[in-house]
């Protein structure tokens, strides 16, 4: 749980347990509900130690996941000082790019049919729009302000001292020296097989490469295989399903595919791209980072190959946050991940609703007509807020989110309900943001690593019924 001080500066993160003693005893008061903050009344930040968190990033395109963590320096084996990195609260931020990326399509369409429906002649415009640069399409500008947006919340909430982000999906550095130095050996060879393994996936697009099968295990495959004098180098491999895999055997790709004579072209064409143009395809995290360092905190960027190294070194299974807990410097030997929150806070992106006052049908003519204002009886829809019912079937107390009706009967919706209730029969929690927020557990560990984490989890606090949108 967050904890900011009497004048509202960031503190340390406390456990759940602590933050409800501090409330009970009247100490401190809810400062925010989602992400959860409490403020203390009687201390001030010159008063208290603040150590300072880690912000541990892992920008993905459909998720982002963000660690809070404490590094706790413990005696480790042989007498060395080790790191404990803690994971203190986990986050999953659900972009919206692809609902952003169909509703531009769909305005797209309608301003098509409105220039062809005119019959007057016009002339072809000539392409002559200029973009700046680092312009990115708004779906994928999405990912970045809706990334800065939570990242500069949580450094209010949290005494942030470093950012960790994956900027890269692979070094480039390491997977161009591969199979040109004979064979590496110890944590050498595992290093490099995670960076040539993120490589390969980023090059076909984590599918079979003969048969496009995707989410299935993929093995690292030899086109020219080494008995016939094949290499290590990547230009050499590709990545195939255990099917396709066991089917080439030691064949040659051209005498694998000769029936496929489009597929045998596409492959070698893919095979031959140069690495940098394979590196530079992700122009997104490379401007996250860039906005990311304007915050003021020192940024480190990492690649994808390490975060895999970290994880598997330390036997963790893969989930946007546990990644986001991978990712960043760890000394295998000595550190270790200390604590992994049971519990991941879901941020869904829901956006503010539409601009458009008018609904139109899938043709694009009128359809509905929206009211001017999105303030109902002073709700908005996406409001946080606590209904108590007096009477009727859902008579009792809830907490969910709203969504808002001119006639002032707004629909609340919980975590197990939905159901209309009146603006007189609310109290607001928390303005609506953009944002949905809800809570899923963490992926499933294995079973003895589970043993070791559950001790501590960040379960608790008060989230309420707090849900997360469908939409
Ligand atoms: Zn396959």
């Amino acid at each position: 749980m967050f904890v900011v001080a009497k004048g509202g500066e960031p503190l340390m993160p406390c456990h759940p347990a602590r933050a409800r003693e501090l409330l009970e005893s009247g100490r401190a008061v809810v400062a925010r509900r989602v992400p959860f903050t409490i403020r203390l009344k009687d201390r001030s930040r010159e008063d208290s130690t603040v150590t300072g968190v880690q912000l541990r990033i892992d920008p993905g395109s459909k998720a982002t996941g963000i660690a809070v963590t404490d590094g706790r320096e413990l005696l480790g084996p042989r007498g060395l000082t080790a790191l404990a990195c803690r994971g203190l609260i986990t986050i999953e931020l659900r972009h919206r790019g692809q609902q952003i990326h169909r509703g531009m399509m769909r305005r797209a369409g309608y301003r098509r049919r409105r220039r062809s429906a005119n019959l007057r002649h016009r002339a072809p415009r000539h392409k002559n729009r200029t973009r700046p640069s680092g312009w990115l399409p708004p779906s994928l500008r999405h990912r970045i302000d809706s990334t800065m947006s939570l990242v500069t919340k949580l450094c209010r909430y949290a005494p942030v001292l470093e950012i960790h982000v994956e900027q890269v999906a692979f070094d480039t550095s390491v997977v161009a020296g591969v199979g040109e130095s004979g064979s590496s050996e110890g944590w050498e060879a595992t290093y490099t097989g995670s960076e040539v393994r993120a490589f390969l996936l980023a090059k076909w697009n984590g599918s079979c490469a003969y048969c496009d099968a995707t989410e299935v295990p993929l093995d690292i495959e030899h086109v020219r295989p080494r008995r016939y004098g094949g290499s290590d180098r990547v230009s050499n491999l590709v990545l195939a399903c255990a099917p396709c895999n066991q089917l080439k055997g030691t064949r040659r790709i051209e005498d694998f595919l000769n029936d496929q004579p489009s597929r045998l072209e596409k492959v070698i064409a893919q095979l031959r791209r140069p690495l940098q143009d394979i590196a530079v395809m992700n122009a997104t995290r490379h401007q996250l980072v860039e906005t990311l360092s304007t915050i003021g905190v020192p940024v480190h960027p990492w690649s994808g190959g390490h975060t895999r190294w970290n994880r598997a070194a330390m036997g963790l299974p893969k989930s946007h946050t546990i990644d986001a807990l991978a990712t960043g410097l760890l000394d295998h030997d000595r550190d270790s991940i200390a604590r992994i929150p049971a519990q991941v806070l879901v941020v869904t992106s829901t956006g503010r609703g539409s601009y458009a006052r008018t609904t139109p049908d899938r043709f694009g003519f009128p359809r509905l007509r929206r009211p001017r204002s999105k303030i109902h009886h002073g709700y908005a829809t996406g409001d946080l807020v606590e209904a108590v019912v007096p009477r009727g079937k859902w008579a009792g107390r809830w907490v969910g989110r709203i969504a808002v009706r001119a006639s002032g009967q707004h629909r609340v919706t919980t975590l197990t309900s939905r159901f209309d209730v009146s603006h007189r029969h609310l109290r607001m929690l928390q303005r609506a943001d953009g944002y949905g927020y809800g809570f899923a557990p963490e992926i499933r560990l294995s079973a003895g690593r589970e043993a070791a984490y559950s001790g501590r989890t960040l379960k608790g606090g008060d989230p309420g019924n707090v849900r997360t949108p469908d939409a």
